[in-house]
């Protein structure tokens, strides 16, 4: 049976994984999400994206005003940027920090009056981006041949200082051969190395296996610049080297006489494919002995390959200082050679946490390794294990000692909330998130609420309770209330509900009852006609049941009392403007001001005998009374319209003996007159 050596390099590197992830992490999120061309040079895995949404865009003009636009690992030149900030399109940047880095010295050369020289391809899109943050002259070599040329033809003088980067994936060897060369040509030179370790790593593994193999397999994608490269390195060394996108591509002459077959992949090749072109060969090289098989399934091959990529330190905790801050990681020191990354979704638990606002350049942060990868010269880490391994030890304290804890609540989800405490996600049951089934959970999001910490649950997982913390301080409230409170004492409350018979208002903790008879002078039908829920209003307590913590409270002002008012106003002979709200037998009842009637007796309504109010009155009809006695401790007031009415006759009575008692007098004085 034919050997199969897999590289230990083959699969995503760090920078491709970083932008393959963010895509992910942005379509998890609910975005929309474009990238600024094939996030990765992998059809296979660019259509699963395309299945899933994402689209692919030449330019920003293109992004949709919904659309997250996300610049893929191999970096734009800084022009992108500007006119996607001009057009105010919203960017994820997923530029490989390793080529950000190049970014910086082209940018920084430029400042310093140093001519760039990029060893690259000069239409790779990576050269392009390194290209655009120059700032000064700039040249593209592929080779020594070209290096030499710029001083032969003039363009650059072999004293001038230049700064020399080269693209990610510049094949080693002839980077070794162009050092050679510029030292021999140029004097005044800064050689920054900028090949990616992943890079150099999987070229020279590459290299080695294709001297000891008789067929070589490259699986990436063709238009793969890190893929082509593997494939040319190793047809160097072996002829019978074949560049594959997927397994459907494997032919079996290939293998016919080959007894060792080395598999590389590019940076770019998911493990998927990895793992199913493994699957394919073992299975067309061993059809008849199931057990010679390759057994990928025992461990996943993710596993394996992590397992081969990674020395791993998990938990290991360490300080790390921070560097960089950006929107979706932190670059931190973490005292090592490797450069130090924690991703935006190890940084918190919480969703919600903006990098950019909680952390800033040189904060100090806890931090726990999850993977170390010396051959990319990156250790992985973790701030949200590190606080998740501290803060679950406080949750579990305080669900022994009943402490109430702090957090903010993250997530409305089905069934109750989440709350985050140092780290540690808490679940809390609709049922206990609130101090009452009727109020909306909703309003909660975002907020910090206090809570305690219920049950403790297999699996790491703890239930809270912001009711209990509730209930406690409303006990501690009521307790305090109820060693101070006295009769007459006011109070600011808040109508909590209402019931046919009165109103019960929260006092800070304890409740007390507004009588309907309480809430007006008037006679009301129902305390709506006054107050409503969640009402703000001054109440008196009136008095006290210690025994049974009960409370009836007043409402209505003394100062408001009609009649108070009445007294005030008026007297007895006081004439007013009164209306008719109600008749009996006996008389008719009708009102001086709102809270206060007064009688008209039946004999007070007319100057006549009559058979009832009615003949003379209707109810709503207003009339003048004159007010002929007020009881104030029976609350009686009498009324008369005829007492008006024998004013008015003896009035006109004597009006009309002036007018005959004239009448006789002229007529006595023109019979005086006659008589002469
Ligand atoms: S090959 Fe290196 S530089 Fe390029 S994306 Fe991967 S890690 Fe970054």
């Amino acid at each position: 049976m034919s050997n199969i050596i897999l590289a230990e390099t083959a699969g995503f590197c760090f920078g491709v994984n970083r932008a393959v992830e963010m895509v992910y992490d942005l379509l998890n999120k609910g975005e929309k999400v474009c990238t600024l061309g094939p996030i990765i040079h992998n059809p296979q895995l660019v259509e699963e994206l395309n299945s899933k949404g994402v689209r692919i865009v030449e330019s920003p003009e293109e992004v949709l005003q919904d659309e997250v636009l996300v610049i893929r690992s191999h970096g734009v030149p800084r022009a992108v940027f500007d006119q996607a900030e001009t057009l105010g399109a919203k960017i994820a940047d997923a530029t490989c920090p390793f080529v950000s880095k190049i970014h910086k010295i082209v940018a920084e050369a430029g400042e310093n009056g140093r001519t760039v020289l990029i060893a690259g391809d000069r239409d790779h899109k990576e050269v392009v981006g390194i290209i655009g943050h120059s700032k000064g002259k700039c040249f593209v070599f592929a080779d020594e041949t070209e290096l030499e040329s710029f001083v032969i033809n003039g363009e650059i003088e072999s004293n001038e200082p230049i700064s020399v980067v080269s693209q990610t994936t510049f094949n080693n060897d002839m980077w070794n051969n162009c050092q050679k060369t510029l030292k021999k040509v140029y004097t005044n030179t800064k050689i920054f190395d900028t090949i990616c370790n992943a890079t150099a790593k999987r070229q020279q593994e590459s290299k080695l296996l294709s001297q000891q193999c008789d067929a070589m397999i490259v699986i990436g994608g063709r238009h793969s610049s890190n893929t082509k490269k593997l494939s040319e390195v190793c047809s160097v060394n072996c002829l019978n080297t074949h560049l594959i996108e997927t397994a459907d591509e494997l032919k079996c002459e290939w293998f016919s006489d080959a007894s060792s077959i080395g598999v590389v992949a590019g940076a770019s090749t998911p493990a998927g494919i990895i793992k199913e072109v493994l699957k394919t060969m073992s299975d067309a090289l061993t059809p008849e002995k199931e057990e010679q098989k390759v057994n990928y399934d025992e461990m996943t091959f993710e596993e394996a390959l992590e397992a081969s990529l990674s020395s791993l330190n998990t938990d290991q905790k360490v300080k790390g200082y921070v560097l960089a801050v950006g929107p979706t990681e932190l670059q931190v020191d973490i005292g090592r050679k490797q450069a130090g990354f924690v991703a935006q979704s190890e940084f918190s638990s919480d969703p919600n946490v903006k990098l950019t606002d909680a952390v800033k350049v040189g904060d100090i942060l806890d931090l726990v390794i999850m993977k170390t990868n010396d051959q990319e010269g990156t250790v992985m880490l973790s701030k949200r294990r590190f606080d998740a391994i501290a803060g679950w030890d406080k949750v579990v304290a305080a669900s022994e000692s009943g402490e109430a804890l702090e957090g903010t609540v993250s997530e409305i989800i089905k069934g109750g909330l989440t709350v985050y405490y140092t780290g540690v996600r808490i679940f809390i049951p609709a049922s206990q998130a609130t101090a009452s089934r009727s109020d909306n959970i909703e309003d909660l999001k975002g907020k910090t609420v206090n809570f305690k910490v219920i049950k403790i649950e297999r699996g790491r997982r703890a239930i809270g309770s912001i009711r209990a913390v509730l209930s406690q301080l409303r006990k501690e409230s009521e307790n305090k209330l109820w060693e101070t409170i006295a009769v007459g004492d006011k109070f600011n409350g808040t109508v909590k509900s209402l019931t046919g018979y009165g109103a019960f208002v929260d006092l800070g903790g304890v409740d007390g009852m507004v009588h309907i008879s309480e809430l007006s002078w008037q006679r009301i039908k129902n305390p709506s006609e006054i107050v409503s829920v969640g009402d703000k209003i001054e109440v008196y307590v009136k008095s006290l049941d210690a025994e049974k913590r009960k409370i009836s409270l007043g409402y209505k002002k003394a100062d408001e009392n009609p009649w108070e008012v009445f007294k005030n106003t008026y007297s007895a002979g006081s004439v007013v403007n009164v209306k008719v709200v109600s008749m009996t037998a006996y008389g008719a009842f009708a009102r001086i001001i709102p809270g206060v009637d007064g009688l008209i007796h039946i004999s007070q309504i007319a100057d006549r005998r009559i058979d009832k109010p009615q003949d003379e009155l209707s109810i709503g009809q207003e009339v003048n009374v004159q007010i002929t006695e007020i009881d104030l401790d029976k609350k009686r007031v009498s009324l008369s319209i005829r007492a008006l009415l024998d004013t008015q006759t003896s009035e006109e009575t004597a009006e009309e003996t002036k007018e005959e008692t004239a009448e006789v007098k002229a007529e006595a004085t023109t019979e005086e007159n006659s008589a002469e």
